[in-house]
This record gives structure tokens, C-alpha cells and sequence, in this order.
């Protein structure tokens, strides 16, 4: 087995390059070139030829490999489908704001969340991403279109609490100076409630963003369509969440999906006022988007203004998610699908 150098810290780096003989500051170039997304040892021209064949022999650089990339007619958004060294497919978007350019990343090949109006429910899990996956999409981007990314979003493909362990070291690692250095409160993790990994991020002392799935304030509804809810109830959910933001004194944003009749009435707005009372939060209302297949339909403007003004009449701070990359389904909940299809074709 090759070892696979965006997988490793810094510090692990230098280790690697300690116990190869080598000297320390190889470390330092060859972490420069990994940064930099360069794949091929050939093109590490500031290592002698005899360590760039001893590379190949015993490491990968491990980036993920771009096999297509969609780019929206409507707005700046494009999707990426990268090819990992097992064959499996992944997919991240990238946006352009005014602020700047931001990611939307995947930390699994697939999910075993089982959300019902999600497209990535439909497919079979394959794996967790390792941490040099997950920093490696930033980096193969940032190489392909020559650009700096300063956000990030981990909303792709999968449940990052899921694959806990790698996705902090992603986390401290992306935030590293010695790696891409992009400051933590650019960061959000969103996660579908996983009680026992929201309570483990509190202890990290990492300034991100939490999100968290909500969609639904009725354990009965919210169990419906999110499974994960029989597990961890809406009590337990926002005691972790309490915790979460009494530790880290960071506010919470909640992702809330706007569906027709299922989430989006008064009374829901009204339940969602009483849980969220006293909570250091922010709502991110989404208006559903259609998956081929589900029965779950968006909400019309309308009764997303009266939502969000029940919402702020209550002095909760909200806000609607504008969508982006409509025309490559680049949209939340819609990766995925396509891309099996495509990437068996
Ligand atoms: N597993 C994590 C992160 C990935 S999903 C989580 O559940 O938060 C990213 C976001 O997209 C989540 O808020 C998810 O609930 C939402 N989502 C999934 N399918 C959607 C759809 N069809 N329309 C709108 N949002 C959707």
C-alpha cells in the first residue's frame, strides 16, 4: 500500500521525510507542491530525480483526479466530478460570490443518512473520504481554475459527523498555515444531527460554523422524513445544540427546507419559534429542490415570506437561500444521482 501524502499533517510530512533519511527541509517542498495540487512527482522539479523516483515507489500524492466539470449558463457556478484512486466518484460545486470564491464539498462517497428528499439517499454508500480527500478537492480546484478559494462548506455528499475522525483532521489541517491557511470562521460544517459527534466538535476549539439539518420541528414530521431523528430526538438535537454554543460561543445556523404542506405552514413556524427561543441561531430557509423520483415540492415565494416574517417577528434572525447552478443541478441535495449515471457511462 502507497502512502498518500495529503492524507498527512505537516507534521506527519515531516516524520515521513525524517524516516526516509531525507532532510528537513524536503519537507517543506515537497508539502509546497501538494499545496499547490501538482499530482505528478515528475513536475516537483526542486527535488533531485533519484527522491522524486524513490517518491513514486513508496507514495501517492493522493489528489483527486477531475474528470468533468460542468459550468452553469445562468451564474458562476460549476460543478466538479473527481475520480478517486479506487474508482469511486465524488462531487463538489464551486460559487462565485462577491466575497470571493467558495466551496461546496463532500466528505463521503455517499450517505447512510437516508433523508428523504435528498438524492444522495437513493445510492448505495461506497465510503468515508480520508482527510487528503476532503482537502484535496480545495486544492484540485483551486489548481484547475486558477483561483484561491476562502470558503468553505462541507453541504456535499455525505454526513461529515459520520466520518468524524477524518474530518477533523481535514479541519485542522485546511486551517493550517503550512497547508491552504483558510481561517476557520470561513468555514461550515453541516451536519444532520448527530448528537454524540455536534457534542466531540464542541471540545475541538475550532471557530467554524455549525449548520444543522433541521428541516422540521415535530419529532413525528421531522422522523419521516429524516431517520436520524428515532435516533436522536429534537429534545436531544438542540440540548447538543445548547451545548455546542455555550462551549464554542458561536451562533448555530439551522437549515431549514421549505417543502409544500410538509414543513412550511404557520404552525410549523410558530413550533419552530418555541424551539429556537433563547438560542444563539441563525435560520437558513431552503426552498426544497425537486429530485427525480420525490414527491416533494418547493414552497411558493409567498408562503416563504409569511415563514420568514413569523420568523422575524420573533426577532429570529433569518435569511433565503438563493440557488445557484440551477441548470447543472448543482443544488443542494442533487448531487450525486447524475453523476453515478454518468460515471458508469
Ligand atoms: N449530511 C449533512 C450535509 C450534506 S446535505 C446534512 O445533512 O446537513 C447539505 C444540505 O442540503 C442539508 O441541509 C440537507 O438537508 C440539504 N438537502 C438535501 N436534499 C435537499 C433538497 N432536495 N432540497 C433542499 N435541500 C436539501
Amino acid at each position: 500500500m502507497k502512502i498518500n501524502l495529503l492524507d498527512l499533517n505537516f507534521q506527519e510530512l515531516q516524520e515521513f521525510v525524517a524516516e526516509a533519511g531525507l532532510p528537513k527541509f524536503r519537507a517543506k517542498q515537497i508539502n509546497e507542491w501538494l499545496v499547490k495540487g501538482v499530482a505528478d512527482f515528475d513536475e516537483m522539479t526542486n527535488l533531485p530525480g533519484a527522491l522524486r523516483e524513490k517518491l513514486k515507489e513508496v507514495a501517492v500524492t493522493g489528489l483527486p483526479a477531475v474528470i468533468n466539470c460542468l459550468r452553469s449558463k445562468i451564474d458562476d457556478t460549476a460543478k466538479f466530478l473527481f475520480r478517486l484512486h479506487d474508482g469511486c466518484i465524488i462531487e463538489s460545486v464551486l460559487m462565485k460570490y462577491k466575497y470571493g470564491y467558495s466551496v461546496c464539498i463532500s466528505s463521503q462517497a455517499g450517505c447512510r443518512m437516508g433523508c428523504k428528499f435528498c438524492a444522495s439517499s437513493d445510492i448505495p454508500f461506497s465510503r468515508s473520504l480520508t482527510s487528503g480527500e476532503i482537502l484535496g478537492q480545495i486544492i484540485a480546484i483551486n489548481r484547475h481554475e486558477n483561483i484561491r478559494i476562502g470558503h468553505v462548506v462541507i453541504m456535499g455528499i455525505g454526513e461529515p459527523l459520520d466520518n468524524y475522525d477524518n474530518i477533523v483532521k481535514f479541519l485542522k489541517t485546511v486551517i493550517s498555515e503550512e497547508s491552504l491557511g483558510i481561517g476557520a470562521r470561513k468555514i461550515s460544517l453541516s451536519t444532520c444531527g448527530l448528537v454524540p459527534g455536534m457534542l466531540k466538535l464542541a471540545e475541538e476549539d475550532l471557530a467554524i460554523t455549525l449548520s444543522v439539518s433541521l428541516h422540521n420541528p415535530f419529532d413525528e414530521e421531522r422522523s419521516e422524513i429524516m431517520p436520524v431523528n428515532r435516533k436522536y430526538s429534537l429534545d436531544n438535537l438542540f440540548e447538543a445544540c445548547k451545548i455546542y454554543i455555550e462551549k464554542t460561543g458561536r451562533r448555530i445556523t439551522f437549515e431549514y427546507a421549505m417543502i409544500v404542506g410538509v414543513s412550511d405552514t404557520e404552525k410549523h413556524a410558530l413550533e419552530l419559534c418555541r424551539r429556537l427561543k433563547g438560542l444563539l441561531c441563525h435560520v437558513n430557509l431552503i426552498p426544497v429542490n425537486a429530485v427525480e423520483g420525490k414527491s416533494y415540492s418547493r414552497s411558493s415565494k409567498k408562503s416563504i415570506e409569511n415563514f420568514s416574517a413569523i420568523l422575524e417577528k420573533k426577532g429570529i434572525s433569518v435569511t433565503v437561500r438563493r440557488e445557484l447552478g440551477r441548470d447543472i443541478n448543482a443544488a443542494c441535495g442533487q448531487l450525486r444521482k447524475q453523476l453515478i449515471e454518468e460515471g458508469n457511462s
